[in-house]
């Protein structure tokens, strides 16, 4: 029994009624508070009172039973629990001795069953960016300077650096990734590919649910917690996986605030440690700590973050700053440039973005910038028919199970990609565009089985004509 739960184990007794007093309570004024909430029996409910005067309420008691179940607790060794079976009668003859308080459960490093991972299992940069050519469209920069620090990233997990620091002086330090993008220009879409071409575990997170400890939200922690739930619960597996960060920019320092920033600048501050690699404790198949869930132990230093957002108004900051150098120097002819320029958040820099609320710590441990651009149309378009599993692929298929052709015209595909600009949520808007009117010739099509092909027609979009469609033979 440790400090703490020594304390605990005597506040109650002094506090609570006890078999000694006839369950009157020595001192009837204080009342039980739950051993685990801490919550005391007037806002609680009722308590079970337990061997050695621990008191839990029904929420915890039930909290309890959920994560022990969860967990794959085998019931049949439930009476080797010392409360599970017991008759209230029974709890006098028991002495606090004989108690024993079930210890955390902790999950095992599993060995021997993860394949190391060597050289050969990590693509070259020019082979991981072929890979996500097929996926992603446009965006090169972006996947080139990702296949390089994802290169680098992996190379540096697979050697013992510190060892390597003490023989040659040289540490290779984490190539966490920050990527600044407009919503739906395909930055959670390029993590994910990643991820599943390099065969590693991904957590998704947003941002916006972590707080600082302590308050209401998620935990920092949470976010290694779903890794290694992705990595299905292998320590080993999850240590080298991909962390993606959504919504960034929403956890900026508060500008002008008199509260505390537990959701701003503190979560900032408590990512830091995870950024730069470190030993955690998380508990295993929940979010949330408590007594009775397993945990496991995950560094974090092989784990790669990948942290995006889509920075609004950080293109006026770069642009204030560009034109206020130009304006001072002999080229401001070069400040209308920057007002027309189409893809400004490439001239990003930290101090940039320490005007936009990140602070200098945070940003030092994300050394790699990625920035996305802004979908054209025509990139609109070829999002619409060229990647692997591109979405008129996936309507031409579902179609050609029906034996019907599916065409879509060059016109109508562009009047799509421009309704899609209109919606100012990037490729995101164009399967809701394409769910819109695919409904009715998905309904009408199978009725008929003579129809041979479909066209797609602008008119038909503009709710101006009809498709055009060919009977068979
Ligand atoms: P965000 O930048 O907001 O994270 P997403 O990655 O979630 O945007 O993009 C939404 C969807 O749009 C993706 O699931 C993907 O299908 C599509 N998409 C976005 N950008 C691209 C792109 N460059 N190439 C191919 N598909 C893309």
């Amino acid at each position: 029994m440790d400090d703490k739960e020594k304390e605990l184990l005597e506040t109650n007794s002094d506090k609570t009624a006890s078999p000694e007093d006839g369950g009157q309570g020595k001192e009837d004024h204080y009342e039980k508070v739950c051993y685990m909430c801490r919550r005391p029996e007037s806002k609680a409910g009722p308590m079970v009172t337990m061997p050695g005067n621990l008191c839990l309420c029904s929420d915890c008691m039930q909290k309890a039973f959920d994560s022990i179940s969860k967990s794959g607790m085998d019931f049949s060794k439930i009476q080797n629990m010392p409360y599970m079976n017991l008759n209230l009668n029974d709890l006098i003859q028991i002495r606090p001795e004989d108690m024993e308080i079930p210890k955390k459960q902790k999950i095992k490093k599993k060995t021997g069953e993860t394949k190391k991972l060597s050289m050969k299992d990590i693509p070259a940069p020019h082979q991981i960016k072929a890979q996500l050519d097929q996926y992603v469209i446009g965006q090169d920069q972006a996947k080139k300077v990702m296949s390089v620090a994802v290169y680098n990233h992996y190379k540096r997990a697979l050697v013992d650096w510190r060892q390597e620091a003490k023989e040659d002086g040289v540490t290779v330090e984490k190539s966490n990734i920050l990527m600044i993008g407009p919503t739906g220009s395909g930055k959670t879409y390029l993590v994910k590919t990643l991820a599943r071409l390099l065969d590693v575990p991904l957590a998704i997170a947003d941002a916006t649910s972590l707080t600082e400890a302590g308050y209401i939200g998620d935990d920092i922690e949470s976010v290694v917690s779903k890794l290694l739930a992705a990595a299905d619960n292998d320590v080993e597996r999850a240590e080298r996986g991909i962390i993606f960060i959504d919504e960034i920019d929403k956890i900026a320092k508060k500008k002008e605030t008199n509260t505390r920033d537990v959701s701003g600048e503190s979560v900032q501050q408590e990512l830091l440690k995870l950024l730069e690699g470190s030993v955690v404790e998380v508990p295993v198949g929940s979010n949330q700590k408590n007594a009775m869930t397993p945990t496991a132990t995950v560094n974090t230093d092989n784990i790669l973050f990948i942290c995006g957002g889509a920075f609004p108004d950080l293109e006026k900051i770069i642009k204030e700053r560009l034109s206020k150098k130009s304006s001072i120097g002999f080229n401001s002819a070069l400040k209308d440039e920057f007002d027309n320029e189409a893809d400004i958040l490439k001239h990003v820099t930290n101090e940039d973005l320490r005007a936009f609320g990140m602070i200098p710590e945070f940003l030092g441990r994300l050394p790699v910038i990625v920035t996305l651009k802004s979908l054209t149309e025509d990139m609109l378009i070829r999002i619409l028919k060229e990647p692997k599993n591109a979405i008129l692929k996936q309507y031409e298929k579902l179609l050609a199970m029906d034996e019907v052709k599916l065409v879509f015209e060059e016109e109508a595909l562009s009047w799509i990609a421009g309704e899609a600009i209109k919606r100012k949520t990037g490729a995101r808007a164009l399967r809701a565009i394409l769910e819109e009117f695919m409904l009715d010739i998905m309904y009408e099509i199978p009725k008929d089985p003579n129809i041979g092909s479909v066209v797609i027609t602008r008119p038909y979009l503009e709710k101006s004509g009809g498709p055009l469609v060919q009977m068979r033979g």
